[in-house]
């Protein structure tokens, strides 16, 4: 059998796969069994962040695969206690868990909001604020905290204590938080699998506002906004605000697993020995992955994802077949006359895979793409959206 029917007759039958198997990649381009070149826009849903076998990143794994490739959370490793101090250094935060997952950066950060609020507040606390539309992990926590309905209906009962607030909807935003007893407001600054809704200013503004007024941690979803997808190294310096617990994972690895919850000032001592934990988490060579990714996360390389941003904006607004485009950064949302799918399939046919987010075309790039590849990709979205 070949590797699409082997899938098919073994691999639990959760995705729907597009008709194509991916053997290679370099950079910004892979190539299908038939040896047919695409120009990825997906970055394997954001994670891949400076594309398919970077050579920086290549040369930081197989150094410490070398060495060693995992010991328990019994021992100290040098690649996760690295990690930890970048992104420290570079966020601001105070403490970092890993873990393996998205999911599990968010089930790490729900417990910390439980614990922080049950002992400052007290234990009937325990309510968390998250926005319709968003999306948190498919665990029975974390798909409790994505308010989409249709995300809930296979798997009742989630885990009590969520309830959903319109993003960008201050008023309902307040009621919710007046209206709860609350640890915590969770959110992502632009909703990734929600349609790429960049959250507006005063929303987050009214986020931070009610959590002073009202004793409340923050949490960013950075899952996916996160690690210089937005033109920024996190997506809160965009806006301007200082979260109390940042979660990160995708990008982060450059393409292997890794997850990161981080902690400010208010809630590094949340965890104690014993309250959280993984046998995975901080993985040494996933570690030493991470590592070469966030170095390279400079202002400088910053100001090229933004101009590269600007540029592909500037380049579909008002194009043929295209009423909107939405997101910042390398993560944009294209809103098309034509069905989305019908768009992609295009896309893909012409050689570029772009992903879906809701009804729209999502970009979700390497964050190295050349200027060169932007452009033959922009073309390519356009004569599919025509
Ligand atoms: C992808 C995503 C998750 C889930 O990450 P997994 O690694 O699939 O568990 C959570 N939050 C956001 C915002 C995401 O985009």
């Amino acid at each position: 059998m070949n590797t699409k029917q082997l899938d098919k007759k073994y691999i639990a039958n959760t995705y729907g796969r597009f008709d194509l198997h991916i053997v290679e990649g370099k950079g910004s381009l892979c190539y299908d069994d038939n040896g047919k070149e695409y120009i990825d826009l997906g970055s394997g849903i954001g994670v891949n962040a400076f594309g398919y076998s970077d050579k920086v990143w290549v040369d930081a794994v197989e150094e410490q695969l070398h060495k060693i490739q995992h010991t328990s959370n019994l021992y100290y490793t040098s690649p996760c206690a690295r990690l930890a101090e970048i992104m420290c250094k570079k966020s601001g935060m105070q403490k970092v868990f890993f873990a393996n997952s998205g999911a599990e950066a968010n089930e790490c950060a729900i417990k910390a909001a439980r614990e922080w609020a049950a002992v400052e507040k007290g234990e009937e606390y325990y309510t968390i604020v998250t926005l319709v539309n968003s999306f948190h992990g498919r665990t029975v926590t974390t798909l409790a905290a994505t308010g989409q309905d249709v995300f809930h209906e296979k798997f009742n009962p989630l885990t009590p204590g969520f309830v959903y607030a319109v993003a960008n909807d201050k008023e309902d935003l307040r009621e919710k938080v007046k209206n709860n007893k609350c640890a915590a407001i969770m959110f992502e600054f632009v909703q990734g699998e929600g349609g790429v809704v960049p959250l507006d200013k005063d929303f987050v503004e009214e986020i931070f506002n009610l959590a002073k007024e009202y004793n409340l941690l923050t949490i960013a979803d950075e899952v996916q906004t996160g690690n210089g997808r937005l033109g920024d190294i996190y997506g809160y310096m965009k806006y301007g605000v200082n979260p109390d617990i940042v979660t990160t994972a995708k990008g982060l690895g450059g393409g292997l697993p890794i997850g990161a919850a981080m902690f400010n000032q208010k809630t590094m001592d949340v965890y104690k020995p014993g309250m959280h934990g993984s046998t995975f988490g901080g993985n040494p060579i996933a570690a030493a992955g991470a590592i070469s990714i966030m170095e390279r996360l400079t202002d400088d390389f910053m100001n090229e994802v933004n101009e590269k941003s600007q540029y592909i904006i500037n380049a579909l607004n008002g194009a043929k077949g295209i009423k909107s485009i939405s997101g910042m950064g390398l993560m944009l949302g294209i809103e098309t006359e034509k069905d989305a799918g019908e768009v992609i399939a295009k896309c893909m046919e012409l050689g570029a895979l772009p992903l879906k987010a809701k009804n729209k075309v999502r970009l979700l790039p390497p964050l190295n793409i050349s200027m060169e590849e932007i452009k033959k990709a922009v073309e390519i979205i356009k004569t599919a959206c025509m």
